[in-house]
This record gives C-alpha cells, sequence and structure tokens, in this order.
C-alpha cells in the first residue's frame, strides 16, 4: 500500500533537492583522492539549513573483498553527532539505499537503518534496480524521489557503473580514483 500523503515532498522543493545533490557530488569530487568512493550521501537539515556529506569508507577487516561503512551510514553518524532530527530532514544519494543482505557491510542495509532512525525523505541520483525498483522502495515507507536533472543523473549512473563487469569503457589498469576523477569532471559549473 502506498500512502499518498508520504508522498508528497513539497517541503523540499525539487529545485532544492537538485541543488542539494549537486552539493553532495562537489563534497565528492573536492575530497582528497583516497577518501573518495564511488557512492556518496548527505543529510540535509531543514531546521538549520546544514548539509552533513559523507562518502563509503573502508574498515578494517579480514574480508578478501574489503568491508565498507556505506555513505549513508557514515552521513548517518555525522547528523546525529549534530544533533539533526531525521523527520526534519532529507536524505540525499548519489546512488539509492541497499536492501539486501550483504557480507561486505559491517552494518545494516541502509534502507531499514534509515527507516529505523526516522528518516523517510530521499532524494537520489540514481535507482539501484538490484536492490530495489523505485515501487518497493515506497513501499517500505521511504519518500524517495530521483532526480530530473539529466547532467547529475548521468554522473550518478557513471559512478555506480564501475563495478560493472560489461562496462564498455573499462580501460585496461584502470584505477578507481583515476575513473571516479574522470567522471567527477563532468560536474557542471551549476545546476
Ligand atoms: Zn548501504
Amino acid at each position: 500500500m502506498i500512502d499518498k500523503a508520504l508522498l508528497e515532498t513539497d517541503q523540499v522543493p525539487l529545485e532544492k533537492r537538485e541543488e542539494l545533490l549537486y552539493e553532495i557530488l562537489k563534497y565528492l569530487r573536492d575530497l582528497p583522492l583516497d577518501k573518495r568512493s564511488v557512492v556518496v550521501a548527505g543529510i540535509y537539515d531543514l531546521e538549520t539549513n546544514q548539509l552533513y556529506a559523507a562518502s563509503s569508507r573502508e574498515v578494517p577487516s579480514t574480508s578478501e573483498y574489503g568491508m565498507w561503512n556505506h555513505a549513508e551510514f557514515e552521513a548517518m553518524k555525522l547528523a546525529f553527532e549534530n544533533g539533526v532530527d531525521p523527520s526534519k530532514s532529507i536524505v540525499i544519494t548519489s546512488l539509492s539505499p541497499c536492501v539486501v543482505e550483504s557480507n561486505r557491510r559491517p552494518h545494516d542495509a541502509c534502507a531499514s537503518m534509515l527507516l529505523e532512525a526516522g528518516f523517510s525523505k530521499i532524494h537520489t541520483g540514481h535507482i539501484d534496480i538490484r536492490q530495489a525498483t523505485l515501487e518497493e522502495y515506497r513501499e517500505m515507507g521511504l519518500n524517495i524521489t530521483v532526480t530530473e536533472n539529466q547532467q547529475l543523473a548521468r554522473i550518478c549512473v557513471a559512478l555506480d557503473r564501475f563495478f560493472d563487469p560489461d562496462r564498455a569503457d573499462r580501460k585496461k589498469g584502470e584505477s578507481k580514483q583515476g575513473y571516479i576523477d574522470e567522471v567527477l569532471s563532468g560536474i557542471p559549473e551549476g545546476v
């Protein structure tokens, strides 16, 4: 069942949501190379107009694939340290939150963590259909919207495609940081 009222995002106009998506992509671009990852998230406090942005962060582990704190998890930590009220905030992400089980993160799936913490409004650059469809996210109770800005969408899709084994533009010996750098060089002057 989809709650119609829940889908109304008029408290944060689309223009503002797009500006925040732009801001988190610029945040990622301006991070030192070794701190960048292919996903960035931010929590915007509607009461103080502060944006708490974070990238995914690799954490020590013995797993051969590595273990990562996801960007939403890191952004939530920052937001709580700064006293953000989840019900008076919006979550911005380059990629929609994870839903499925994974042994490559030390925390729960981001979609359920956000919901349990009381965050329900999300604006994203790209829906990760390996995790859920837009309808499925909404059925979970997430009031999620997707960018309508084609330039920002292209960047978010390209970031997510880094790990895609079928990616046609994969270069021999390509580094993750080099790939991210190239994608982020496409950030427009403004939105
Ligand atoms: Zn996640």
